[in-house]
């Protein structure tokens, strides 16, 4: 089963900082899109040429696997809801008191989402909603896509900036430290300061992907989720090559580039292999 979807009135976010975040997130990434294709671009290279359809080529198909994968990742469930559990605790099974029935190993329960999550890694307040099991290839392929595309990004407005700030002057580092307090208060509302704040939501967007695919890629090498990490459960690390099947499924590189493949993940979410019995007698329970 490689996609389990969620029913339509589970999708948004309820709580109103998440709200904010998620339409943050659903505003800002297509506004950059255009920014980057219709402004920004079009003045290193004459629309329609060569180049301009090579760059527009690249990141339509980053735009398109960036939302592809945002979708896939609030549509998926990955909730214990509609699983058939046994009704008794069996080892490294705990029982959730707030759902009222066991949960499986690695799974946890989350106050925000109302339910147990299966291998769940964390609440993601951009998406609002958990990050587990079914859902984490797709995280990650977002996070991969969003990092390429504002670094190509940052790139092109790099070139693109420097010649429309005068970087001589005190005013020019007061509107880089406080782009927003700028356009607020109505001291330059000019197409440069707004450009401007589009170029630091790209580089602050760029740096923020960089330390979460670090963290994320340290977390999967070592078969790991944060709640375990933080809690130094390490139970289930089958070496860095299962792990990462674990998490992508055989065919990683299909799964990094095409979000809604419909891959089979290896394991089930309920029951996993510990690194002891991995170790000892090969894969179990696949
Ligand atoms: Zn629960
Ligand atoms: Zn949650």
């Amino acid at each position: 089963m490689a996609f389990r979807m969620k029913a339509v009135k589970n999708i948004f976010p309820k709580v109103p900082t998440e709200i904010a975040a998620f339409i943050f997130v659903i505003c800002i990434i297509p506004t950059i899109y255009f920014f980057e294709l219709f402004v920004v671009v079009p003045s290193f290279y004459p629309v329609w040429s060569v180049w301009y359809t090579v760059h527009f080529t690249c990141g339509t198909f980053l735009m398109c696997n960036i939302t592809s994968n945002f979708v896939a990742i609030v549509c998926t469930n990955t909730s214990v809801k509609g699983l058939l559990l046994q009704s008794k605790l069996q080892p490294k099974w705990h029982f959730c008191s707030v759902c009222e029935s066991v949960s499986p190993p690695r799974s946890w329960h989350c106050d925000t989402c109302s339910t147990c999550i299966i291998r769940r890694d964390h609440h993601c307040m951009f998406t609002g909603c958990c990050i587990g099991h079914y859902n984490y290839r797709f995280f990650l392929a977002f996070a991969i896509h969003l990092f390429i595309a504002t670094a190509y990004a940052t790139y092109f407005n790099g070139y693109f900036m420097w010649d429309r700030i005068n970087f001589q002057t005190p005013m020019a580092l007061l509107k880089i430290v406080f782009p927003l307090a700028m356009v607020a208060f109505g001291i330059d509302v000019s197409e440069t300061q707004l450009y401007l704040i589009l170029f630091l939501i790209t580089i602050m967007g760029m740096l923020f992907m960089v330390a979460l695919l670090i963290f994320h890629t340290n977390l999967i090498w070592h078969g790991t989720t944060t709640y375990e990490k933080n809690h130094k459960i390490r139970d289930y690390d089958l070496g860095w090559r299962q792990n990462f099947k674990d998490v992508f499924g055989e065919n990683w590189f299909l799964a990094c580039f095409l979000p809604f493949a419909q891959l089979k993940l290896p394991g089930d979410g309920i029951t996993w292999n510990t690194s002891d019995v991995w170790q000892m007698e090969g894969p179990k329970n696949r």
